[in-house]
């Protein structure tokens, strides 16, 4: 890393065109409901790290696909207005952008439907360029791009030695050939149980959870909402930090910027409990920060 510059991130991931519809009820079968409100929302797993990380003060190149259509140009104008480097973003005609309809009840109740569209294109060809991987300290990967993707991008990064982190978000299982190129695993205490069988219900069974992790994983970090974070490095002795204590808005994406910012503290080379604390810190942040009021 050159004096003065930032370093190099490199996200291969999913972009969603999120709406997100306000109304009393859901509707029923056959229902025809009248919402209160309606937003569109920049989404995917992969888009939020991005940015979260170029928030944080990563240069961050993204390798992803949209449709030749309006939500895509949308997508691809929210990665660059976030400071995310979307040259390599494949622009398709061969399936629409990925999208989601989250319909939330006067409860706070919803039921969502996503369409992955092109984040489940291969998009190898941006993978194997040189340029993606020069300099870069990490790679983050999520699990909303189909299984192969994030192989090649994984091996891709071993070539280049370019450590992997994956969210293991949301949960599926993780074949042996993946499980050994991920350097850092990332879960929250639902995954934490879907990978270990052991429900974490508190700081204790975080510990627990991410030591039997790191049995599997060089480093693993579990985040376990208000049970707080639990980061096991090297077989060292856990770290345990607290959730901070803030006035609760919305969890909705935290985990998104726990990692972005994690992400930033890493390629930094921070000690790994400074990661964490700063990872931590940024995600109280945000889900005590209030959301944008509805555009109409
Ligand atoms: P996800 O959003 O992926 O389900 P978590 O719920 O574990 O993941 O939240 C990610 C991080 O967001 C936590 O590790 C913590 O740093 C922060 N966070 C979540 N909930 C709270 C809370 N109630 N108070 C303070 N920080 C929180």
């Amino acid at each position: 890393m050159k004096s003065g510059s930032k370093p190099v991130a490199v996200v291969v991931g999913s972009l969603h065109y999120d709406i997100i519809i306000q109304t009393d009820h859901r509707p029923r079968k056959g229902e025809t409901v009248i919402g209160s409100a309606w937003q569109p929302k920049f989404g995917g797993k992969g888009g939020n790290q991005a940015v979260a990380a170029a928030q944080a003060g990563l240069d961050v190149r993204f390798a992803g696909a949209v449709g030749e259509d309006d939500f895509g140009q949308f997508l691809l104008s929210q990665l660059a207005a976030g400071g995310v480097d979307a040259s390599r973003v494949l622009r398709t005609t061969q399936a629409a952008s990925g999208m989601s309809v989250a319909i939330e009840d006067a409860e706070g109740d919803y039921g969502a439907v996503v369409v992955s569209g092109a984040n489940s294109l291969p998009i190898s060809g941006a993978l194997d360029e040189a340029g993606l991987w020069q300099d870069a300290r990490i790679l983050i990967l999520q699990n909303e791009l189909p299984e192969a993707m994030n192989l090649a991008a994984a091996r891709a990064a071993r070539n280049a030695s370019v450590p992997v982190c994956l969210n293991a978000a949301p949960y599926r299982a993780l074949p042996g050939d993946l499980a050994e190129l991920v350097d850092i695993l990332v879960v929250n205490a639902i995954e934490a149980e879907q990978f270990c069988g052991l429900e974490v219900t508190d700081s204790d069974s975080a510990v627990e959870a991410a030591r039997r992790l790191a049995e599997q994983f060089p480093t693993v970090v579990v985040t376990a909402g208000e049970h707080g974070v639990v980061g096991i490095q090297s077989a060292q002795p856990p770290v345990v930090l607290p959730s901070l204590p803030v006035r609760l808005i919305s969890t909705h994406g935290a985990g998104d910027v726990f990692v972005g910012t994690f992400a930033e503290a890493f390629a930094r080379s921070l000690p790994f409990d400074a990661c964490l604390a700063a990872a931590n810190s940024a995600a109280a942040a945000h889900v005590s920060r209030p959301r944008i009021p509805s555009a109409n």
